[in-house]
């Protein structure tokens, strides 16, 4: 991604998020016509309105910005779009938030961990496996099954922590 302030995964905020959001579209048209998928009008709408920013969005607020537009779009057909986006990597739900965030590093199978700013919402998407193979390593040795492995960490962001100053 471009925007990024050296050594942070957080984007600047001043960063040129057209060109943040035009990127994330083309490379979902690109994995999709790899798959063999449609990347349907709506999907790309929704998809669209979650690289609105780098704040997660709820599937309501979504709805809500689809509404804006079109006269008529029922939540399920939100929630299948969504459904579909998350099966294919393109974005991720953050539980904690109940709410969506576009993927940074779509074309790439992985589990990925999120620091999440309290003061901004924006949030940044790190995949470090060495992160990932430790939590597996641990659950093994602890005999436990591990269902959902994305990590959500909250705080504060290095623009807030500046402006806070
Ligand atoms: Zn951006
Ligand atoms: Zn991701
Ligand atoms: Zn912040």
């Amino acid at each position: 991604m471009t925007g990024k302030t050296a050594g942070s995964a957080f984007v600047d905020h001043d960063h040129d998020h057209n060109a943040c959001r035009g990127q994330a579209l083309v490379r979902a048209q690109a994995i999709c016509t790899e798959r063999g998928v449609r990347l349907t009008e709506i999907r790309r709408q929704v998809l669209e309105h979650v690289w609105r920013g780098h704040k997660p969005l709820g599937a309501y607020e979504i709805l809500d910005m689809l509404r804006d537009n079109r006269q008529k779009t029922a939540p399920p057909t939100v929630y299948r779009a969504l459904e579909f986006l998350l099966q294919h990597g393109l974005i991720h739900r953050i539980e904690s938030l109940n709410a969506f965030v576009g993927c940074t590093d779509p074309e790439t199978p992985h589990r990925a961990q999120f620091l999440i700013c309290n003061q901004c919402g924006v949030t940044a998407e790190l995949n470090d496996p060495r992160i990932d193979a430790a939590i597996g390593e641990q659950a093994a040795a602890a005999g436990f099954t591990v269902n959902r492995r994305t990590i959500e960490v909250e705080g504060t962001c290095p623009h807030c922590a500046l402006t806070a100053r």
